[in-house]
This record gives structure tokens, sequence and C-alpha cells, in this order.
């Protein structure tokens, strides 16, 4: 069977603090939504899942035709590999809502890595000294940012039923 890599070159000591941030998204499973903390990290060229995370949560695995191996920064394979699954859930992050697509692994110490080919399709600017995310580009604001400055009008006879059956019920 070919392989594929995917590198991980994350570390977590301290003169790499500064290479990555930690933000708050939520994972829409079969299950239920799972609100979790993940990194976005430029490092690895793939974007990761936990696999307890999925099993946990009703979050679909699906086999991947291809197996990948996972290399460290060092050119070792990593003990999380090799992927054999892939999965694709809904994520917000804020206002920003995706279907998101990982590799599974058994990641150690995170539950989702959003890797390079995430960053390199919603192109966020981060500010990595406020540690803030700004979904700015063409593709976010036209397909994954759910807030929108308008309000739509409910015609009235559908509003007035509505009210009844709130006020009722
Ligand atoms: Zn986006």
């Amino acid at each position: 069977m070919e392989s594929y890599y995917a590198a991980l070159t994350y570390t977590d000591t301290l003169e790499n603090d500064n290479d990555h941030i930690m933000v708050k998204l939520q994972l829409h499973g079969e299950k239920e939504s799972v609100t979790i903390n993940a990194r976005i990290d430029s490092g690895p060229t793939e974007d990761f899942i936990d696999r307890e995370v999925c099993n946990k949560h009703g979050i679909k695995m699906i086999r991947s035709k291809n197996h990948r191996e996972i290399y460290l920064a060092d050119g070792k394979p990593s003990a999380m590999g090799p992927v054999t699954h892939m999965t694709k859930v809904p994520m917000d992050i804020s206002s920003h809502r995706e279907l998101a697509t990982f590799q599974v692994a058994n990641l150690e110490n995170h539950e989702v890595i959003l890797g390079m080919p995430w960053l390199r399709v919603h192109n966020p600017t981060i500010d990595w000294n406020d540690k803030r995310i700004t979904f700015n580009s063409k593709r976010c604001t036209t397909w994954c940012l759910k807030s929108s400055p308008l309000a739509y009008a409910v015609p009235e006879d559908k509003a007035l039923e509505e009210n009844l059956i709130t006020r009722f019920s």
C-alpha cells in the first residue's frame, strides 16, 4: 500500500512557545456537540483530530484509501500513526462555520490541530501578540461567516401565527 507522509513538527518546548495559538471551537458530532480548545500551528502538514474525541462525541471516521505515516521534526515516525482514517465534521470558531476535514490520529496532548492545510484554505490574519484571529479572506467572508448584517422579514401572517404559538405553548 502506498504511503503518504504527514509531518508533525510541533514541539512543546519553551523556545517554540510563540509559534502557535490555541483557539476555542465547537465540533458538531452525530451524538453531541463539544467545545474544545484547538491548536493553530503552521508546522504540521495536515490537520489532525484525536481518535478518542471522535469516538466520544460521535464524529464519524472514514477509512482512508492510503495510509499516512506521521513523521516528527527529527525524521522519526511518530507513535501516533499511521493515519488510517479521516473525518469531515461541522466546526464553528466564533461565527466562522465550515465543514472541516481532519486526519484522525492518536494525539497525545491535543484534541485538534489546525495545521498548514487549514491555514492555507481560510488564510486568516493572525495577530500573534494579541492572540487574535481575524477571518477576513474572501473565502471566509463569502462562505464561512454566518453572522451577517442582514435581517430578513417574516411574512406578517406567519409572524403573528408564530407569536401565538409561542404565547400559548
Ligand atoms: Zn473560512
